[in-house]
């Protein structure tokens, strides 16, 4: 199969008026389909069910977006079995021609770029650049997952013995549970589920409660792009309703799950029990939270320093797994860098993501703000606030301005607990060895950032931060598929890396086949 060399998708260039023109064409052409319904999809077939999950725009809470089938046990169990008869004849299918549909789906989904930034706009508050990024990076996974699959579809070489061959390959795993989160709808959403029906699995793909229009939109361009009926069975739902059931019953071979820790260890949990007619340990590739830190070192450009931050911080409102939630900033230089970093995070422009120079639109639902909004009250105990106050009415928007606590102490909740929202404890450190030491006391271990001129300190962090992916002298967010594959360590998670070249073979089992000759 001849395919152009991997590149990542490029992002929409906002400066060209064109760009913003079609967009707000875009959000229009949209707007005229908002409240729709979607059922769910299980071997192609729609089921209707009789609760639904109303979606709303997290800008306007009295907007709904859609009104999506929600799954009972009874739904989930018909997704398992279609799934389960579906998976012998998909595995069977040839790598190539499940490739193949990838990449339709990548072209499908440029095609539809700007429609999908709109449906991110209504249903993540998402700021057009990060909808943009976010799209592309599901471009970028269909892209690559496709060639990694085309790389190991004969296997990797190993060696044989005089008079031996020895083969080493991979072949799929079964009928896998799809888990994902609201923060990166369409991404994570589509780069788990490519990977594992790329890898000849079939799936239940069960996107958040709240941002399921997203999700339908994703199954909705599978679909479009040829995949087999069966392969995936769309079961939107309540994590609490029939995730318990998706993830203990025997069927399920593997589950792949991006949310929170406390829902990961659960699931890691459950899945780890064995029932009597279950002939197979359950994988669990679980990718969790974070408490992610950029440490910055004396003698360093000062403003680059605080720019990143403040981009990392307040990215999609604080609201990703790599987001930067502490500043650990060098006794020396401490003073400027906050006052930096504050007047920076002071200009962002809040507000609904209805133009291109709006940077921070809300949080994405009430839950989430009541969560960011208590964090905020306990800070006031734990820290100095020097930029931000208390949010308005939820019902008016999901909004929360830019918050700075400093002065924190690395042991106070703020500067421990993941918060996911926009919210950026600051913390003294007396030199790099404290910077790096505060750092890594976290339960946490998923991204990291240093801002250092000393190439010593550089080489230490290196092998020292604990997180799966540390970033010099930059934002520690935004990681681009097959160039910074994605993944935390500790309770951030079983270190998958998706976007990278180990990520394929979590999805399928490996065999060794030797004969004598
Ligand atoms: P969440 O854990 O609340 O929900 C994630 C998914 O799990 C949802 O689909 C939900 O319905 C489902 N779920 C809930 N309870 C379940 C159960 N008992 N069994 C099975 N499934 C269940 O997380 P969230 O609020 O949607 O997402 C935010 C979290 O995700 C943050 O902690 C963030 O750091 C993390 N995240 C991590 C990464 C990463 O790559 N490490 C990426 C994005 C987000």
């Amino acid at each position: 199969m001849g395919l152009l060399p991997y590149k990542n998708e490029p992002y929409l260039d906002w400066s060209d008026e064109s760009n913003q023109e079609a967009m707000w064409a875009a959000l229009e052409e949209v707007e005229e389909y908002l409240g729709k319904s979607y059922p769910l999809i299980i071997g192609a077939k729609p089921i209707e069910t009789d609760g639904e999950i109303i979606s709303v725009n997290p800008s306007y809470p009295s907007q709904v977006v859609g009104r999506i089938g929600r799954a009972t046990e009874r739904e989930a169990d018909m997704a398992l079995e279609t799934a389960t008869k579906t998976f012998e004849s998909w595995s069977r299918t040839a790598p190539e021609a499940r490739a193949r549909i990838l990449i339709r789906a990548a072209a499908i989904m440029r095609r539809r770029k700007l429609e999908m930034l709109a449906w991110e706009v209504y249903e993540g508050g998402k700021p057009w650049a990060e909808a943009d990024a976010q799209v592309a990076e599901a471009i970028d996974f269909l892209e690559y997952y496709a060639r990694e699959m085309l790389r190991l579809k004969d296997g990797v070489e190993v060696y044989s013995v005089p008079g031996e061959e020895s083969r080493y390959f991979y072949q799929s795993m079964g009928a896998g549970v799809i888990i994902a989160p609201w923060n990166f709808p369409t991404a994570i959403l589509t780069g788990m589920s490519s990977a594992a029906i790329v890898a000849g699995n079939t799936i239940v793909m069960k996107p958040s409660e709240y941002t399921s229009v997203l999700g339908a939109k994703v199954a909705e361009i599978f679909e479009e792009a040829g995949l087999p009926e069966g392969v995936l069975n769309f079961c939107p739902g309540y994590g609490s309703e029939i995730g318990d059931y998706l993830v203990t019953d025997a069927r399920t071979r593997f589950i792949s799950f991006t949310g929170s820790m406390k829902t990961g260890l659960r699931i890691n949990e459950l899945a780890a029990r064995q029932l009597s007619n279950q002939r197979w340990i359950k994988r669990v590739i679980a990718e969790m939270g974070g408490k992610d830190a950029m440490i910055v070192d004396d003698s360093v450009d000062l403003d680059a320093a605080a720019d990143d931050i403040v981009a990392s911080a307040y990215g999609y409102a604080g609201q990703k797994c790599s987001a930067a939630s502490r500043a650990i900033i060098h006794h020396d230089v401490y003073d400027d860098v906050l006052q930096k970093a504050v007047e920076k995070a002071r200009a962002l422009k809040v507000g609904v993501p209805e133009s291109v120079d709006v940077s921070m639109g809300p949080v994405i639902s009430e839950p989430q703000f009541e969560k960011v909004f208590s964090y905020i009250e306990v800070g006031k105990d734990e820290g100095e606030r020097v930029l931000g106050e208390d949010p308005g009415d939820p019902n008016k928007g999901y909004f929360i301005p830019p918050t700075i606590y400093a002065d924190v102490d690395p042991k106070a909740r703020i500067a421990q607990e993941e918060i996911f929202g926009p919210v950026l404890s600051v913390i003294e450190a007396r030199d790099f060895d404290d910077a790096l030491r505060i750092a890594n006391d976290s339960p946490y271990g998923l991204t990291g950032g240093v801002y250092s001129a000393n190439r010593d300190h550089l080489e230490r962090a290196r092998h020292e931060f604990k997180a799966g992916n540390v970033y010099f002298n930059r934002k520690i967010t935004g990681a681009l598929v097959g160039v910074q594959p994605f993944g935390g360590f500790g309770l951030s998670g079983t270190d998958s890396k998706a976007g990278g070249p180990d990520y394929l073979p979590l999805h399928m089992l490996a065999r060794t086949v030797v004969e004598r000759f």
